[in-house]
């Protein structure tokens, strides 16, 4: 093969989170997923405003770039600065040249009107021509007709829902309760503890899962569509595709490569435009599964996206990397202050 590939797809991101890390420390050690998101996720969320957003944004496409993943596939949610987030998600990643898919998050956690106007954000950025999907948090956060909602604003729009499915065991009625609205073009994140198949894309976050603690979700035997996300750490790719390989292999040792490879691969049926994106890498045998998940540090040197060069040299053509940072970093501290 030559040195080059398409663009890689992080099919399951948020780039809301970009900025979390150094964050301040959950008040009491969460010892389990819900307390996880109560202690540290839904601090962080309802701390956001659209200034922040664009600089959390920012910072991870710019990562994503490095990393030679020119497609993002979001999920967003930000409770106290819901309209026009989603276009400023799609703006920042716009800016420093990476694909986006965006939606927002919709739930009931925050009252029936929040949940309404979250359907409204993705209504409102889809009609206006947004590429993107229907957003829903997760099935134990809405109620039936909040979900009911979100799978017909969906079909309504030609587009699937992006949800996360039993992550965790608090969310185990999530295969119940989503049977007959999913479609297959929904996209389905971690399903580590779903009880039946639904029609769809299984989204797979082996990092984000082992960090969680929630357990493993056995992809392989998922028979439709995987997809590898990092659920918002960071869009590194070859990184996540050798913690899957290796998650997979603990857990059966005639897991191969090739099939972590093939979650990567699956990215380019949900985002087609990234097979014609180029990446240049610093390893010319990326796409040999066997050679790729056993070397580390592999970086994007070169990548064009639409025909355009974004990043030459693993330098960013259209954004100052350093400006980037320096704000991100600005955000972060207002809004850690904030939380
Ligand atoms: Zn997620």
């Amino acid at each position: 093969m030559g040195d080059t590939t398409p663009g890689l797809v992080c099919a399951h991101h948020h780039l809301y989170s970009t900025l979390a890390r150094g964050m301040p420390a959950p008040v009491g050690l969460p010892t389990d997923f819900l307390q996880i998101l109560e202690r540290v996720w839904w601090r962080l969320d309802v701390a956001l405003d659209l200034e922040t957003i664009r600089c959390s944004a920012m910072l991870g496409a710019l990562e994503a770039l490095e990393s030679g993943t020119t497609a993002i596939v979001d999920h967003h949610e930000s409770p106290n600065a819901i309209e026009g987030s989603l276009d400023v998600v799609a703006a920042a990643c716009a800016e420093v040249g990476v694909r986006v898919r965006c939606c927002y998050g919709v739930t009931d956690r925050h009252g029936p009107d929040g949940a309404r106007r979250g359907l409204e954000e993705n209504e409102r950025f889809l009609a206006a021509g947004g590429r993107g999907m229907v957003g829903v948090h997760a099935a134990f956060t809405c109620t039936d007709a909040t979900l009911e909602a979100a799978a017909d604003l969906a079909a309504r729009r030609g587009v699937g829902v992006h949800v996360h499915v039993a992550e965790g065991v608090v969310d185990r009625d999530a295969g119940a309760r989503l049977d007959r609205l999913a479609s297959p073009e929904w996209l389905l994140a971690h399903g580590v503890h779903l009880d039946r198949v639904l029609p769809g894309t299984l989204a797979h976050n082996p990092r984000s899962n082992m960090h969680n603690g929630v357990g493993y979700a056995r992809p392989r035997r998922w028979p439709g569509r995987v997809v590898l996300g990092s659920d918002g750490i960071g869009a590194d790719m070859l990184d996540e595709m050798r913690v899957g390989y290796v998650r997979a292999r603990e857990d059966d040792l005639a897991a191969t490569p090739a099939e972590a490879w093939s979650w990567v691969e699956a990215g380019w049926e949900l985002v087609p435009e990234a097979r014609d994106d180029r990446v240049r890498w610093s390893y010319d045998r990326v796409d040999d599964p066997w050679c790729a998940v056993f070397t580390p540090g592999v970086r994007a040197l070169d990548v064009w996206v639409g025909g355009e060069q974004v990043l030459a040299g693993g330098r960013p053509t259209r954004v100052d990397a350093g400006e980037v940072r320096a704000r991100a970093a600005q955000a972060a501290g207002r809004l850690f202050a904030r939380m």
